[in-house]
């Protein structure tokens, strides 16, 4: 049976947590380390100037976990440094209650949880869902232990690689099927606002409108938007492989 590492953004109580916990219980071995409160939108980081406390909890149907103050990305490296002792063969980070499309894996702590992972040289999986209620958790939750078995059945990943999966609001049987995609585009429609505070200084406020979303066929957002699972392998190598011969060209000429 695999050993599963999970967390999240949204917080250790999160019921999207809750119901991958569940999900993967029913294919393998399931360690929760996750934050004690919300850190969605906080990207990548490691807490390196102050200490952690990590503690335990119970979760809602009664199933234990950790928790710490850490983020969602120093969760993993607590992990699998030691603080779980038990070896873990893949780190699943969800369910994130918004999906994660195009430019926002940039800004996302579910995302960077799994990165993290990967960085430590395990397999991993993000997970994330569309917003809307009633939240279909389940169907997250159970995508994620199908394609986690089938990655586990395959061997793993290349090294470096993660998955971004995104998951329709949906019933189960009404999940159209699986699609293999890639990132998409994203519109932000970020305004500042600017208010005073009792003593007549500004502060600032990011607001604006929700980001909206290019539809182009082969896209994470397309698939989403069409009712099927997105699942879009992601490189931690940023090179841009095909801009390097034009680079050295402007950049090293020949002598
Ligand atoms: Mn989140």
């Amino acid at each position: 049976m695999p050993h599963i590492l999970i967390t999240n953004d949204d917080g250790v109580n999160a019921p999207g947590l809750l119901a991958l916990a569940q999900a993967l219980r029913e294919i393998g071995q399931v360690s929760i380390l996750a934050p004690d409160r919300n850190w969605s939108v906080t990207g990548h980081n490691k807490t390196l100037h102050k200490p952690m406390r990590v503690w335990p909890v119970t979760l809602a149907d009664g199933s234990e976990a950790l928790t710490t103050d850490g983020s969602p990305s120093d969760c993993v490296a607590l992990a699998v440094m030691g603080l779980i002792e038990t070896p873990i063969d893949m780190v699943i980070s969800g369910v994130n209650n918004r999906p994660n499309l195009g430019d926002d894996i940039t800004y996302s702590g579910t995302v960077a949880a799994a990165m993290e992972g990967v960085i430590s040289g395990y397999p991993a999986i993000a997970v994330s869902i569309e917003e809307g209620e009633p939240y279909h958790w389940r169907t997250a939750a159970r995508a994620a232990a199908r394609i986690a078995q089938k990655i586990l059945k395959n061997g793993g990943m290349p090294r470096g690689t993660l998955l971004n999966v995104n998951v329709p609001n949906l019933p189960e049987e009404q999940v159209k099927g699986c699609q293999v995609t890639r990132l998409g585009q994203r519109r932000y429609h970020d305004q500042l606002i600017v208010r005073q505070d009792p003593g007549g200084r500004p502060y600032y406020w990011i607001g604006g409108e929700p980001p909206t979303s290019v539809l182009e066929p082969g896209a994470d957002v397309y698939a989403l938007a069409h009712g099927y699972i997105s699942v879009t392998p992601l490189s931690l190598d940023m090179t841009h492989h095909a801009f390097l011969d034009t680079l050295r060209q402007w950049l090293e000429p020949a002598p």
